[in-house]
């Protein structure tokens, strides 16, 4: 392809694109194909020769499309969002024309400092301390995992990064039942085994009980084990539960704990003032992550992870051969030392477009307005007698059932509920997932897409009551 030839094609799927968003609404939101169909559809083997774009394309769009679950589509509901918008979009296309390596400051000046003041921008919009230094990782289980190291390495007096791990201590690391699974894995990879992650037990309302915490910390000790850090969550995945983060990282001071926020999805509320309770005490916390590629209209991926301390980060993940040693080291910063990856890519341009192309005021507007709609539905909820919430609604996540004066029992119920996100996702009109309170199976319906509006969740409401009258146990 000669740069005339990528001219053409870059403006006909620039085209594709707008066309796109245009039609959304027309596609099935949830891919309906099954398993292999994708596969079986394409060679084994690679083609010797060149292809023409337009073949291409035209696979693009027969085989490709189909397999293709709409995140961006204002009626996806599941999970939480990964949401984008038009400049985050338009800023990944000079990005990947750019293809820069940001591994340090020297393979892309601009690419250093943006991120560092992308990351001041943020503190600024999140009410973050204001001395806290932060570096934008790919996903919140890098974070994570970028946490519970630097929490070993603090712990030990980095140790472990020099001696490896001794096996005369027994590392232990605190979360909630309703902790995201990421920091599972991450206990794996660091070494310090999934049976040392203490899983504490929730309120009525899935937040961590930070008595608990304060008790299995202090056992702990007694028994000889090492406590190494606690995860607090803002938002949990199931149904967004915020932690009692002042009370958490009261214990966490008592006991010189590391504290880390998981604050993945519920990062993006503390743009709004009202929501800054949740970060009551974080002064006390040690790190804290939130992905703008969950709700802040940034495509995927970009995860904003700051801390505390950043020689402890440093002193981590800092390694210096010799090909990467540059004139410059301490007046800039060379982010490879702040993660786990050497190559990065220029994720600090699409938060530039996205942070002015909205204004901080619209970026508030479009979450409140999010988090309205979810209590639109919350309110459709609670006044219809065949359904009820299952958790409090505190951003913009509603968990409910279908619960109806014929069906009686966890287990018919459970069955009902589950026939019933399978019929909704089946019709491709709206999509959403599932989770399990109490063992009670729950429906989550999320709102939080670039272009979802009222239209949507009320369409979203009548197709739920409709499909729930069809469903019968037995
Ligand atoms: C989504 C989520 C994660 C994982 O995020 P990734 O960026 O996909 O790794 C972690 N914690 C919470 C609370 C989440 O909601």
């Amino acid at each position: 392809m000669d740069n005339a030839e990528f001219r053409v094609w870059a403006h006909r799927i620039a085209d594709r694109m707008a066309d796109y968003y245009e039609n959304i609404e027309e596609y099935p939101v949830k891919s309906n194909v099954k398993p292999g169909e994708i596969l079986s559809q394409l060679p084994a083997s690679p083609p010797a020769e060149s292809e023409d774009m337009t073949q291409i394309m035209r696979d693009f769009e027969s085989i490709i499309m189909p397999g293709i679950t709409h995140w961006q589509s204002p009626n996806f509901f599941a999970y939480f969002p990964a949401n984008g918008s038009y400049p985050s979009l338009l800023a990944e296309m000079l990005t990947a024309s750019l293809g820069t390596q940001c591994m340090v400051w020297e393979t892309s000046p601009a690419a250093a400092e943006l991120e560092e003041m992308m990351m001041n921008w943020l503190k600024t919009m999140t009410g973050l301390p204001s001395g806290w230094d932060g570096v934008i990782q790919d996903t919140a289980s890098t974070s994570t995992l970028a946490a519970i190291l630097c929490a070993r390495e603090k712990t030990t007096g980095y140790a472990v990064n020099d001696d490896g791990i001794s096996g005369t201590e027994t590392f232990r690391v605190y979360c909630s039942t309703e902790t995201h699974s990421s920091v599972e894995k991450a206990v794996k990879i660091a070494g310090i085994g999934r049976k040392n992650l203490v899983k504490i037990p929730t309120d009525a309302q899935y937040r961590m009980d930070a008595g608990k915490l304060r008790t299995a910390i202090a056992n702990d000790i007694a028994s000889g084990f090492k406590p190494v850090c606690v995860v607090a969550t803002l938002g949990t995945t199931g149904c967004t539960a915020v932690d009692p983060l002042k009370e958490i990282a009261a214990v966490c001071a008592e006991t010189g704990v590391w504290l880390h926020v998981d604050a993945a999805y519920a990062g993006t509320a503390l743009l709004l003032p009202e929501y800054r309770w949740m970060t009551e005490g974080i002064e006390q916390a040690d790190s804290f992550v939130f992905n703008p590629h969950k709700w802040m209209f940034t495509n995927f991926d970009c995860s904003a992870y700051f801390v505390k301390n950043k020689e402890a980060l440093l002193r981590t993940f800092e390694i210096l051969p010799e090909y990467l040693k540059t004139g410059n080291r301490g007046l800039v910063n060379d982010y490879r030392d702040w993660g786990i990856p050497l190559g990065r890519r220029f994720r600090a341009l699409k938060l530039w477009f996205v942070i002015r192309s909205y204004g901080v005021n619209q970026l508030q507007e479009k979450i409140r307005e999010h988090i309205r709609l979810a209590r639109w539905i919350e309110q459709q909820v609670m006044a219809h007698p065949d359904f009820e919430i299952m958790a409090p609604v505190p951003l913009s996540l509603v968990c409910f059932r279908y619960n109806p004066a014929h069906i009686t029992g966890t287990n018919a119920l459970n069955s009902i509920n589950e026939m019933l996100m399978t019929k909704l996702n089946a019709t491709g009109k709206i999509f959403l997932t599932h989770t399990k309170l109490n063992g009670k199976y729950t429906l989550r319906v999320s709102v939080a897409g670039t272009l979802t509006e009222q239209r949507h969740v009320e369409s979203a409401w009548e197709l739920i009551v409709e499909t729930a009258a069809s469903c019968t146990v037995g």
